[in-house]
């Protein structure tokens, strides 16, 4: 079995002083880090927590939770990472189905966590009612295996249920190596974390800066306006975000650009609009397109800087050492389902056989993305086969039409979902987050110059808000619930 060092514990033995986090006007070198996260492991342990249990991870993006996340991986347990903006319902489910012995929630969140224990049987910690735990060694694990299970990461959720996507050591480890063979990383690096770490986004900021000796900055949500002057102000050089995201740092930033230390935002989660990248292109900003899930443990393909302008629209080529298909090997230009081979990709989902076995086939991981390849072999993502509209025999994809209303200056945000049709089987219908008063029909004008008749919204409603989850992605599934605020 491969092992290696406990990527802490070896980080803080090699480069003790470099700084490990900041968070606000705290920070930590990798030495203090490793203290603390020792500290935090003993005291876990007198807890009871031992290796190999299943713990609920149930914490806001601080500091100590990625002590927290450090003292889980001294002791060797699974970590199993809970999104604090689920329903104590919907939470419930997730404790159950992941076999969790412990849940360990912050001080604010700890309301929610003991309700969403209810009669089960799992004991919670609370973070902050810790006592300091000892600085010994010997019951922890300094070195780790490749092949252990380290996370079982419940996907976002936007298409159902979320399934718990079951990743080792080495899939992080794989996902860190080759994420820094395209992005290529260096001393000064500082890692904005404004997503949340318990999404494969925020936790690989996490394990990513570690490995790489670099510095994450942590904010505790994501405020457009925080983020912004993260970046001016703290010397940012990567950020990662979704386009929800970009779209309204890009509205706080105005006319200004951004500081010539930011080298990379990484864009990833969902189809990046193509107004937004036109933005970013005219501003300067070094946009680089990432395709990825869960099951990947991130990103696996990344479109490379220098194709930027050129490739634009497309999520690049898979990382080094990861492989990309459509369908069975289909010729440039067509469209089929994205399929994936690597090792950062998921042996399974948590006791889902079946789903698994649907999913992983003659070792590749069938994504249930559509896309295509270009004549260079560029990846173009189209988007979700669950969301594909298929209306008198033609493919729509809800992505291009929502990017095409994005175009509109007064289109603030706007969400594509089929329905039902008589006549031509489905139809799409569209929801519009409007800057100001603007009727359907105009915006209907608009978009008829930018795509064909077949693709054109049957119906546009004016929402105030678009649904969106945890890690800030549209949910299709849930746009026919919303209440039309005008007409
Ligand atoms: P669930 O699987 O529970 O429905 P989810 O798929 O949103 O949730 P994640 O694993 O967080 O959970 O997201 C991965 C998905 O995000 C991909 O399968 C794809 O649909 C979408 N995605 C990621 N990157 C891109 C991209 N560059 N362009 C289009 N879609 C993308
Ligand atoms: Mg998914």
């Amino acid at each position: 079995m491969e092992t290696m060092p406990n990527w802490l514990h070896k980080r803080a033995s090699m480069t003790p002083d470099r700084v490990a986090i900041i968070e606000n006007d705290t920070q930590l070198t990798y030495k203090e880090l490793q203290i603390r996260s020792v500290e935090v492991a003993n005291a876990l342990r007198t807890k009871g927590i031992a290796k190999g249990n299943h713990v609920g991870f149930f914490m806001q993006n601080s500091l100590e939770a990625a002590v927290c996340l450090h003292a889980l991986m001294y002791i060797g347990t699974v970590i199993v990472p809970l999104n604090h903006r689920l329903t104590a319902s919907e939470l419930s489910f997730q404790l159950n189905d992941a076999e969790l012995t412990y849940v360990i929630s912050d001080d604010e969140l700890k309301g929610k966590a003991s309700e969403a224990l209810n009669d089960l049987n799992v004991s919670l910690i609370v973070y902050q009612e810790l006592q300091k735990g000892s600085q010994d060694l010997s019951n922890l694990e300094v070195t780790i295996e490749l092949d252990r299970l380290h996370t079982i990461m419940y996907t976002s959720g936007t298409t159902g249920k979320p399934k718990g996507v079951m990743l080792t050591y080495g899939n992080h480890w794989w996902s860190a190596i080759s994420s820094s063979l395209n992005l290529g990383h260096e001393v000064q690096d500082r890692w904005l974390c404004a997503v949340p770490m318990f999404h494969m986004s925020g936790l690989s900021i996490l394990l990513r800066s570690v490995i790489y000796g670099i510095t994450m900055i942590i904010k505790p949500r994501f405020d457009p306006h925080v983020v912004n002057q993260s970046i001016q102000h703290e010397g940012v050089t990567i950020v990662s975000v979704v386009s929800a995201m970009l779209r309204r740092m890009l509205d706080d930033l105005g006319e200004e650009g951004y500081a010539p230390t930011l080298r990379c935002v990484l864009l990833g989660g969902g189809p990046a609009p193509y107004p937004l990248l036109k933005t970013c292109e005219k501003k300067g900003i070094p946009v680089y397109q990432t395709f990825g899930m869960t099951e990947t443990a991130s990103q696996l393909v990344t479109l490379s800087p220098e194709y930027m302008l050129q490739k634009q629209g497309s999520a690049g080529k898979a990382l080094f050492p990861s492989e990309v298909v459509i369908g069975d090997n289909l010729p440039p230009g067509e469209h089929g389902e994205i399929r994936v081979k690597g090792p950062t990709v998921t042996s399974g989902y948590w006791k889902r056989n079946e789903a698994t076995q649907e999913a992983l086939r003659n070792g590749w991981l069938h994504t249930g993305d559509i896309g295509y390849m270009d004549e260079d072999g560029f990846l173009f993502v189209l988007d979700r086969r669950k969301d594909l509209i298929i209306s008198g025999g033609e493919n729509v994809y809800p992505a291009e039409i929502e990017s095409a209303l994005l175009e509109h200056h007064a289109v603030k945000d706007a969400g594509v979902t089929g329905i039902q049709d008589e006549k031509w089987g489905e139809v799409s219908v569209a929801y519009v987050v409007s800057e100001f008063e603007l009727s359907s029909s105009v915006l209907l004008d608009f978009l008829s110059k930018r795509l064909a008749n077949y693709k054109l919204p049957k119906r546009i409603s004016f929402v105030d808000e678009l649904p969106r989850n945890g890690a800030n992605k549209l949910q299709r599934n849930q746009l026919t619930n919303l209440r039309e605020t005008r007409q």
